[in-house]
């Protein structure tokens, strides 16, 4: 597996995409946990990793932020290991909600079951799911396989931590929901607990290029050159990325853009191109749906100027 693509056209790709959008306005840093509140809104960072290890940045690249909903993806890839696709995909869904990512109405228009892995319900049934003897052995899986995708060790930030495990209210009340519905495998408490911790880690955007790029090439991080996830789940985390990655704005990303992706209310913003390379991008503002404005607009316009949709039909413009 190699990628057709030139590095010098991938270069030129992240400078461009950073040099034009940063003045890209709009949107605005999440405030409903009060850490986010307080990041500089005009942090900017861009970053490609592709298949075969190469790393190309632009910005405030190297600026540590929350990893928040990006987490679910990490998290899905460990229950779906350890379920299998079968039994994840009957337990946890693949269908977006179409509505907000920490939406109760969805919960209850579905007999309090999760439709995917990929807002905040399914994310804390998966997180629920994920085998371990106890909640802190469980907390080490969970952090060791989001280390494991940025290829290097990720850390929790207690500030970030704090802020939400003291705010997380609406979450917990989601979880009683699942509790409900037969969808928690460990106590809802705990699992909204470790949940709220997955999303409080550290990552800059390297990582989530890196992250990314683990799954455009089968699941080998191919910067270590570890098996993170086996092939035959990376179709599936694909498909649910497209599905519901940018929440109530997956099908605008996909009609625009066209690869799957995944945000998180941090301002990461994080798409693949299988085979190829993954895109990431990282600014505090969002839109009304939790992703980075300016985030989308970078990542968008590096996989315009490589060509990277995957609804293109190869060899048409
Ligand atoms: N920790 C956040 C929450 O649960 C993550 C949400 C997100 O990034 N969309 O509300």
């Amino acid at each position: 597996m190699s990628p057709a693509i030139a590095p010098a056209a991938v270069e030129t790709a992240v400078a461009d995409a950073h040099r034009d959008c940063t003045g890209v306005n709009g949107g605005k840093n999440a405030s409903y946990i009060p850490y986010l509140a307080s990041v500089d809104p005009s942090l900017f960072g861009v970053a490609v990793v592709t298949v075969d290890g190469q790393v190309f940045e632009a910005g405030d690249s190297r600026v540590e932020f929350a990893l928040e909903s990006i987490s679910k993806v990490v998290t899905m890839a460990v229950a779906l290991e350890d379920l299998g696709a079968e039994e994840f995909h009957r337990r946890i869904g693949a269908d977006p909600t179409g509505l907000p990512f920490n939406s109760v109405m969805a919960l209850e228009l579905n007999d309090d079951m999760p439709l995917t892995p990929l807002v905040n319900a399914g994310a804390m049934s998966a997180t629920s799911a994920v085998q371990a003897d106890d909640k802190e052995h469980r907390w080490r899986r969970i952090l060791g396989a989001q280390s494991r995708f940025a290829g290097r060790q990720i850390t929790l930030s207690d500030a970030i931590n704090t802020s939400e495990q003291t705010t997380n209210t609406h979450n917990r009340a989601i979880a009683w929901l699942l509790q409900c519905g037969g969808a928690m495998y460990s106590d809802p408490m705990e699992a909204c607990e470790i949940y709220t911790r997955q999303c409080s880690t550290l990552v800059n955007t390297v990582d989530l290029a890196a992250m990314g790029a683990t799954l455009a090439a089968g699941g080998v991080n191919p910067v270590t050159g570890d098996r993170v996830v086996s092939a035959v789940n990376v179709p599936h985390m694909l498909a649910e990325m497209t599905m519901e990655g940018l929440y109530t704005r997956s099908g605008d990303w996909a009609y625009t853009v066209g690869l799957p992706g995944k945000s998180g209310v941090g301002g990461g913003l994080v798409a693949v191109a299988p085979g190829k390379l993954a895109i990431a991008g990282f600014s505090p503002p969002l839109d009304s749906a939790g992703n980075s404005v300016r985030a989308q607009a970078a990542v968008g316009q590096v996989a315009a100027a490589l060509k990277l949709g995957l609804f293109r039909v190869p060899g048409l413009p």
